[in-house]
């Protein structure tokens, strides 16, 4: 305990005096009248996503700082509406911005589309596959990709949700199984068609089995002469005891209501043991499924080994209240890929909202730095409330002081997501697409793209082609 102690100790020491000698450097360097009045500090961005985005636009247009932003997709995501891709309710282009064009006013931001590989801290330089680029400032954001809890071949049976690509395959799998469904002659072979498993229980898991559900039973029911859609069976597997689970017990069972009158079944305390190509094995009970969605859960991106450092959970870096890693106050570590401490200890939840004013914040502080602050401020994340979706009129919101459901939640959800997406065209698209979904319970985005999909080709599992083939429509 006391060495513990002792060595935290010593370590908070030598982080105070790398912080001190760093703003010293620094403030010399850079402060009007300085040693190196005529360079601009360099500052380097990994990822622009919600984290890295609002640093660099909270840095551009100002004197003396040049921001370098790499990433590499050209386009910053809004990931919370990536179930509307995929669910066939939005096009891409409706829910991500190409990063290029929302710095293009900023002129001290030079975009470079380029994947990260490693971080030299000794020599300060950010490694990417094609290069090493130097930085002063280095504020690393490159957030967390689909985690499937150690079981990587799962991957290849379930159809994860974090990127387009992703949400197009989805939407390929959603709607090709219906389609499958139409052309089969055998009753088995059409329910294990029109069977849909999601596997994991939080808000996209929710999210994604109400868009399911709706599309089933609104939008196709119409659309099939051989199959009733609105006969697709919708799984909800959890392996907690609930729900939700970050929502307090009574928003989360309203959600259970609600989606269990949409038609979907709920399995909690269901742990997923294996999936193989249209298969989810649980404890007990095997599932067979033409689609198997993993909503489950996601872990950092390799930040902690490009840096070296040991990763807390998720495989997140654990940083300072001050968002830098301890021992580096030239790097800052915010979004999905670090853990931060929360108020009442723990560490705060990967969300867009703690993404989002931890790089207001990181770029006030690196402005400050640069004006001469010594101190760097703490982080204080602002929680407005949590909201989920579940379907048409109903959503849950936990704002702290009220908790919200029904119309009045959905109204808020809609509100507040059509407010946070970026740029006037997707505001007034997506708000668009909704009234008339609204109004008609339409989905305009009903495409199957990608490869053709051949008559009796599958890519995995299931039933036998020629039985598929045999069943094609003459
Ligand atoms: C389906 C889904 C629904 C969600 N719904 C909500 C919600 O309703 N509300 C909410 O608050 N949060 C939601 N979230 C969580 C939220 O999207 C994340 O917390 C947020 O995106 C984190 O922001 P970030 O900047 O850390 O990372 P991201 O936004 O993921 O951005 C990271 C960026 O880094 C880039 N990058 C990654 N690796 C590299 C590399 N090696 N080299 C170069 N660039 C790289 C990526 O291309 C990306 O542009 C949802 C997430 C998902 C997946």
């Amino acid at each position: 305990m006391h060495l513990e102690r002792n060595l935290l100790g010593t370590a908070a020491l030598l982080g105070a005096g790398a912080a001190l000698g760093y703003v010293v450097a620094r403030g010399r360097a850079e402060r009007p009248g300085g040693s190196r009045p005529e360079q601009c500090h360099r500052v380097v961005i990994l990822g622009a996503g919600f984290a890295g985005l609002e640093v660099a636009k909270g840095l551009g247009g100002r004197r003396g700082v040049s921001v370098t932003v790499l990433d590499r997709r050209n386009h910053h995501l809004f990931q919370p509406l990536l179930y509307q891709v995929a669910t066939a309710a939005l096009s891409p282009g409706d829910i991500a911005s190409p990063i290029r064009a929302v710095l293009a006013g900023r002129k001290n931001c030079l975009v470079l589309l380029e994947e990260v590989t490693g971080i030299d801290l000794a020599a300060h330089q950010v490694v990417t596959q094609a290069r090493r680029i130097p930085y002063d400032t280095l504020v690393v954001a490159t957030g967390s990709e689909t985690g499937f809890f150690g079981h990587d071949d799962w991957a290849r049976n379930a159809g994860g949700l974090k990127s387009l690509d992703d949400a197009l395959g989805l939407r390929r799998r959603i709607l090709l199984a219906f389609e499958r469904a139409e052309r089969s002659g055998d009753a088995a072979e059409r329910a294990r068609c029109l069977t849909f498993v999601l596997v994991g229980g939080g808000p996209t898991g929710v999210e994604m089995a109400g868009a399911i559900a709706e599309l089933a039973r609104h939008t196709l029911a119409a659309d099939f002469r051989r199959i009733d859609p609105r006969r697709a069976r919708i799984l909800l597997i959890e392996a907690a005891p609930r729900i939700l689970g970050h929502f307090p017990a009574g928003l989360a069972d309203r959600a259970a209501q609600d989606l269990r009158r949409m038609g979907v079944e709920i399995r909690t305390g269901a742990e997923v043991t294996a999936i193989e190509p249209g298969i989810v094995h649980l404890r007990d009970e095997r599932l067979p499924a033409e689609t198997i969605i993993w909503t489950a859960g996601v872990q950092a991106t390799p930040v902690a080994a490009w840096l070296g450092v040991q990763p807390g959970h998720g495989g997140g870096v654990p940083v300072g209240a001050d968002l830098t890693l301890p021992g580096h106050p030239e790097v800052f570590v915010i979004g999905d890929a670090a853990l931060t401490p929360g108020p009442h200890g723990g560490t705060l939840p990967w969300l867009a909202a703690v993404a989002r004013q931890q790089g207001i914040h990181v770029a006030r502080a690196i402005r400050a730095r640069l004006r001469g602050a010594r101190a760097l401020p703490r982080f204080h994340y602002r929680d407005y409330g949590t909201l989920a979706t579940i379907g048409r009129n109903k959503a849950i919101a936990d704002l702290g002081w009220a908790h919200v459901s029904g119309f009045p939640a959905w109204l808020l959800w809609a509100v507040t997501h059509i407010f946070f997406l970026i740029g006037f065209r997707s505001r007034t698209v997506v708000a668009t697409e909704w009234l008339f979904a609204y109004l008609t319970s339409r989905r305009g985005v009903r495409l199957i793209t990608g490869r053709r999909p051949v008559p009796g080709r599958r890519p995995a599992g299931g039933a036998s082609q020629a039985a598929i083939a045999a069943d094609a429509p003459r």
